[in-house]
Order: structure tokens, then sequence, then C-alpha cells
């Protein structure tokens, strides 16, 4: 008999959420981890701490409330990064609490040290010293996540020239920032240093950036930031970035050279595969360290699965604790539907987007009928409370059955507002639905209905010609 039923490797999003699930159907459940680590690339260094770092910044420079306000108003005048760290390590420091007692109130043993491959069944565990501890598992579960992806050719110092990683250990909030990369990472560190009043320029490769959301929300995100001083530079590469005793100058190959305290690199990331020997356990990695898992996130050795950020997009903590979740129901034999078909993105940044379904460009690609109801929040009185002039969201209607085509929102909670139109359209709702139904008054999510109207008036026109 092995140790162990399932052994999880990383206690990010995807491994807790399957050593837990797996705990949770009676299996012996053990999860590998490194003790400064518990909670994952998610809680320690990615998602808890950058949105943490959202809100910290929120509310002591009080921009939020500048439409009421005035440009002035400031809830702290230097805000320093004592005092953004604080209230992240707060965060952190509560949510490895709750997860080391989810953990252990399911009973599944906390292995500290980094995981490797001895054989297909075989994992050893060490801890920094000479020993490795063998275990024994019938099922295992990769779930160990993604670190920065770092050109070779760009020298980092961990202080002026850093990754998204590097953004947690300033010492001092820059005047002057470059950031490379304008995905979703980038972009969210961009505005809330512009929002600290870092003079930010973004560097991007590609002529524009997220090209996945609606155009329509993209281009009122990039006014935005430029109002906060941010400079977009797209369809630019970086030659070089020349290390200066005070700062650093990045070189495009357009001959630019832009001057900065810092430079932030978020060129993607890639999968942490490399000390895993995975050729023991008869599998191997892509060029980016992903490992290729079948729609039950078995890889090629069936008995071992892959979840989360390892096996690429979406890369979310969302869906990788969802993948983690079904992965260990198959590998204990329950019956698994599979990830729904509606996964909602969120993008923090300064303001936030979210959205469900289809954009306006994949729906004419395809040649999809669509019609769009628009509601803005200066026209709701929630909007005028909360002081938030430019949020809106958008719905795609289908004029053909008046089923929700995609939801599309832009400012102040439109990564909890998206929640609703992906109930109606998961349960099959349509637009009807939310032209009948009585939302609360004064709220954000009464723009529903106000979209949903205008969609409904603008559907009407075509039936007002006549046949
Ligand atoms: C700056 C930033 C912001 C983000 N913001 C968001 C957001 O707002 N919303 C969102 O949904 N997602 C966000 N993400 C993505 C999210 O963090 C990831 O999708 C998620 O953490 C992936 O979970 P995972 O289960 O793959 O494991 P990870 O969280 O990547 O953790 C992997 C774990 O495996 C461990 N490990 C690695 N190798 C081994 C080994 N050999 N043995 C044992 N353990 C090992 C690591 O120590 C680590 O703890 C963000 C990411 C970053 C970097």
């Amino acid at each position: 008999m092995h140790d162990f039923d399932i052994l999880v490797l990383g206690s990010g999003p995807g491994g807790q959420r399957a050593a837990i699930a797996a705990a949770k159907l009676g299996r012996r459940v053990a999860v590998v981890d490194r003790r400064n680590m518990i909670g994952g690339v998610c809680i320690n260094t990615g998602t808890i701490p950058s949105k943490t770092l959202r809100e910290a910044v929120l509310y002591l420079t009080g921009l939020n409330q500048r439409e009421l306000y005035g440009q002035s108003y400031r809830v702290k005048e230097d805000i320093t990064v004592t005092d953004l760290g604080m209230r992240t390590q707060h965060v952190i420091g509560r949510e490895v609490d709750v997860i080391r007692s989810q953990l252990a109130r399911n009973r599944v043993t906390v292995l500290t040290g980094t995981g490797r491959f001895l054989d297909p069944h075989t994992v050893g565990v060490t801890d920094g010293g000479d020993h490795e501890r063998r275990v024994t598992a019938d099922r295992i579960v990769i779930a160990t996540g993604t670190r920065p992806a770092r050109p070779e050719t760009v020298e980092f110092d961990e202080e002026t020239i850093i990754d998204s990683d590097g953004i947690l250990r300033m010492d001092r909030v820059p005047s002057t920032m470059v950031v490379v990369g304008a995905g979703v990472i980038g972009i969210e560190y961009a505005s809330m240093f512009a929002a600290l009043g870092t003079k930010v320029t973004v560097v991007e490769r590609r002529e524009r950036m997220l090209e996945f959301c609606d155009l329509e929300i993209v281009e009122a995100l990039k006014y935005h930031l430029r109002d906060l001083a941010v400079t977009f530079r797209f369809g630019e590469t970086v030659k070089a970035v020349e290390k200066r005793p005070r700062g650093a100058i990045t070189v495009l190959e357009s001959g630019k050279r832009i001057p900065a305290e810092t430079v932030m690199y978020s060129a993607g990331r890639h999968g942490m595969t490399g000390d895993l020997g995975l050729e023991a356990a008869g599998l191997s990695a892509d060029g980016r360290g992903r490992i290729a898992v079948d729609e039950r996130y078995r890889t090629a050795v069936p008995h071992i699965y892959a979840v989360g950020d390892v096996i690429g997009f979406p890369s979310l903590a969302a869906t990788s604790m969802e993948q983690g979740r079904l992965a260990a129901h198959d590998a204990c034999g329950e019956p698994v539907s599979g990830m729904h078909a509606l996964q909602p993105i969120g993008i923090y940044t300064i303001p936030e987007i979210s959205f469900v379904g289809r954009t306006e460009d994949e729906l004419t690609a395809d040649k999809i009928p669509f019609e769009v109801g628009v509601s803005r929040y200066r026209e709701l009185a929630r909007g005028q409370i909360i002081g938030d002039s430019y949020g809106m969201l958008k719905l795609l209607v289908s004029p053909q059955d008046r089923s929700l085509l995609g939801v599309h929102v832009f400012g102040t909670g439109a990564t909890e507002l998206v929640h609703i139109g992906q109930t109606v359209m998961g349960c099959g709702g349509t637009v009807d639905y939310l032209v009948d139904a009585v939302f609360n008054y004064p709220t954000l999510a009464e723009s529903y209905k106000v979209a949903a109207l205008d969609a409904m008036n603008k559907m009407r026109q075509i039936a007002l010609l006549g046949e």
C-alpha cells in the first residue's frame, strides 16, 4: 500500500482545493510546499498581495473620493511602502492561517519542502538539507504553478530592474517607472503606481493591450490611465535596459531612451517544472514549462494529474481552484462534469474591468448578430453617491432569441457585478428577465435593468419600421 491515496505538489489554489476535495471524500492526502509558500503564488506573491496593495492605494490616495471632494483630496500626503506593506502583510498572514487551518481540519498532511519525482508513484521531498524523504502515492496532482519569465538579455538586480515579485520588496515608491509588457499583471501594477503619483511608461510590443477585452472598455481604461500621467508606447520592443546609479534607461529598438527609477518586467510566466524530475515519472513539459493534460486534467501518465497555472491558460486563481477540485474528484472515481464553459475574467486595474461571454469583435468575426444595451454609472443614483461618473455596463443581446451573449463592466465593483450577468447566462435566462426584475435602489446592480431596457428599445426600433 502507498503512503497516501493522493499526493499534491504545491499548495496554491489548485493544489489546496485538490487536497481538500480528496480529503472530504475520505482519502489519505498530503500536500507538499515550501514553508514560506503555503497558499502558493496566489497568497504570497500574486493575487492577494497585489489586490491588497490596490486596496491600500485606493484608500490612502483617496482617488475614488476626488470627484466629490476635489482633485487635491488625499487620506495621506506621503504614502510610503511601509504604509502599503502593512496591509499586505496583515492579509497574507491571515490568509495563510486560514489555509493551514483548513488543511489541518481536513486532516491533510503538510510535507514541508519541495518535491521531485523519483518514479511514477514516488516523490522525494527535501527541505533545504541533504535528507530526502521518500513518499509514495496512488495518485499525484501537480499544482506547482509558475514564476515570472525573465528575458536572458536583461540583468535583474532586484532593486532597480525587477519583475512582478520584486514589487513586494521595493523600498520606496519610485517617482518614475517603466513597465515592460501590458498584460494583465503589468497593467494592474501600472495603474496602481500611476494612482500613487509615479510617472509610468508602459512599453508593449503589440499594437493593442488586453485584446481579449471589449475594445470600448480598453479605450476607456487607457483614457483614465493617461489622465493619471501614464504614457503608452505600443508597437515598441525593448532592446536593452541600462542600469545607472540612480535608475535605469530602457532603450527601445526605435531608438527611444526612457529614463526611470524602476523598470518592472512583466513578460509572461514560466511553469515551475524544471526541478520536478518529470522524466522519472515518464512526463515532460513544453518550452514554457507547461504540462499537457486532457479534459479530466490527466497528464500523459493517467494516475498523475496537473492543474492550475502549470497547465497554462487561463492561469487564474479562480479557474485553478475549480481544476483542482475536478481533478481530485476524477482521481477519487467521482463523476465529473467538466469545467463550466462560462468563465468570468476580472482585471483589477484602476478602474477595474470584468466580463463574461463574448466580445463585440468575436461576435462580429463569427457573423453572430447582436444588439448592445448600455448603462452608465453617472445616470444611476448609486453612481452619483459614490462619485463614479465613468463606470459602465454593457450587455450584448441576441436579437434572435434575446439571450445574453456577453456582459462587460468597467468601473467600481465590476468584478462583483459581472456575476449577476454570469448567473443569468448560466441559467439560460434572457434579457426579458433583467427588464422585468426589480433591483435594490440605489445600487450599481440596477445598471443591468437600465442596459436591458436600452437593448430592448434598440431591438424594438427594427419592429417599429414594420415588415
Ligand atoms: C501579480 C499577480 C496577480 C494576480 N492576480 C490575479 C487575480 O487578480 N485573480 C486571479 O484569479 N488570478 C490572479 N493571478 C494568478 C493566480 O495567482 C494564479 O492563477 C494562481 O495562483 C495559480 O494557482 P496554482 O494552483 O497554479 O498555484 P500557485 O499559486 O502558482 O502556487 C504554486 C505552488 O507550488 C509550489 N511549488 C513549486 N514547485 C514545487 C515543488 N517542486 N514541490 C512542491 N511545491 C512546489 C510553489 O512554492 C507554490 O507555492 C495573479 C498572479 C500574479 C503573479
